[in-house]
C-alpha cells in the first residue's frame, strides 16, 4: 500500500450510512470514567461509539460527547436495546429512552443486543426498527449476538440484516457465522475484538508482525479485523491505547501473516450463549 494512498476508514452500512471501522467499546465503563473516555477518544480521533442500554453509561456517554465539543452530525453514535422492548411499538420507547439519556435527537445505529429466542419477538423487534428508520429517527438499524438461525428468522420475514455485532477475535473466529455474513452481505462489527487484552496478544503469530511493521500486537490484531472487512469497537480508557487501537489504517499485513493469524482459531463459541443468555 503506498504511503501517499488514503486508505478509506469507513464502510457503507447501508446507503449513504458510512460507519466508521474503528469504534470506542464503552463497556464495563461508568459515570465519570465513561464521559472523561468518550470525550478523550473523540478528541483522539474517534467517531464511532459504542453503548447499550444495559451498560447503564448512555447518561455518561452522552457527556462525554457534550464535553468534546464535537458536533452531533461529525459522530457515528451507536446503541443496543434489551429484550423487554421487542414488539413494534416498545422498540420506540427503547429508541426514547436511550436518545433521552444519551441528550441527542437521533441515533446512527440502534442494535437488537440479543434475540432472546425463548420470548421469540426479535422478528418484531427488527420490524419496529425498520419503522425507526422509515420515521428518519436512526440513520441505520442492525442486530447483536443473532446465529445464522435467528438471522434466518428475521430475513424470512423479508427483512435483509445489515450488521451484526459479534464476538470475534483471533481465537473465536466464529467461521461458519462469519461466512454466514459474507454469504448474505451483513457486515459483522467485532466486539471483544482484543479478547479483553487476551493471551493471544503475546503469540508470534501476532507479535512477529509487530515487530516487523513496528506496530503493537493490539493494533496487529485490529488490522486483522479490518483486512477481513469487519469493524471492531475496542474499548479503552487509556489515552495512548485509545490512540493505538485507531491508528490501523495505512499498512497492511500480508496473506501469509494473515493465514497464521487466523491459525489461532481455537474454535471454542462465543462466552455466552445467545440461544439461552439474554437481557
Ligand atoms: P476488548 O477486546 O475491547 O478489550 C478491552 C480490554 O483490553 C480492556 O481491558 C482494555 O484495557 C484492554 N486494551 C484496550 N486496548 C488495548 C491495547 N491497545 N493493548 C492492550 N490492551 C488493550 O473487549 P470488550 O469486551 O471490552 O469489548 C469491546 C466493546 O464491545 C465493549 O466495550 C462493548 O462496547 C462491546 N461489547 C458488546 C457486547 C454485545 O453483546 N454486543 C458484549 C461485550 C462487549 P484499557 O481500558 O486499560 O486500555
Amino acid at each position: 500500500m503506498s504511503a501517499t494512498t488514503e486508505e478509506r476508514t469507513t464502510a457503507e452500512l447501508m446507503p449513504g450510512v458510512q460507519i466508521p471501522l474503528i469504534g470506542l467499546g464503552t463497556w464495563p465503563m461508568m459515570g465519570e470514567n465513561a464521559a472523561a473516555a468518550v470525550s478523550q477518544a473523540i478528541t483522539n480521533g474517534y467517531r464511532h461509539i459504542d453503548t447499550a442500554e444495559n451498560y447503564a453509561n448512555e447518561t455518561a456517554v452522552g457527556e462525554g460527547i457534550r464535553r468534546s465539543g464535537i458536533e452531533r452530525r461529525q459522530l457515528f453514535l451507536a446503541t443496543k436495546f434489551n429484550t423487554q422492548w421487542h414488539s413494534r411499538s416498545r422498540v420506540r420507547e427503547a429508541f426514547d429512552n436511550s436518545t433521552r439519556r444519551l441528550g441527542v435527537d437521533y441515533l446512527d445505529l440502534f442494535l437488537v443486543h440479543w434475540p432472546n429466542p425463548a420470548q421469540g419477538q426479535f422478528v418484531e423487534a427488527c420490524e419496529g426498527l425498520q419503522q425507526l428508520m422509515e420515521d428518519g429517527c436512526i440513520r441505520a438499524w442492525g442486530v447483536s449476538n443473532f446465529k445464522p438461525a435467528h438471522l434466518q428468522r428475521v430475513q424470512a420475514a423479508g427483512i435483509p440484516v445489515p450488521l451484526n455485532q459479534i464476538q470475534v477475535d483471533p481465537e473465536h473466529g466464529q467461521p461458519e457465522q462469519l461466512a454466514y455474513h459474507r454469504e448474505h452481505g451483513i457486515l459483522t462489527a467485532a466486539y471483544s475484538p482484543l479478547g479483553r487484552n487476551g493471551g493471544f496478544l503475546s503469540h508470534p503469530a501476532i507479535t512477529g508482525p509487530a515487530t516487523d511493521l513496528g506496530k503493537t500486537p493490539a493494533q496487529i490484531v485490529l488490522r486483522w479485523h479490518i483486512q477481513h472487512g469487519r469493524a471492531a469497537i475496542p474499548k479503552s480508557a487509556n489515552k495512548q491505547r485509545q490512540r493505538e487501537n485507531l491508528d490501523v489504517f495505512n499498512f497492511a499485513l500480508t496473506q501469509p501473516q494473515i493465514t497464521a493469524i487466523n491459525a489461532l482459531e481455537t474454535g471454542t463459541p462465543p462466552r455466552l450463549d445467545s440461544d439461552t443468555y439474554f437481557h
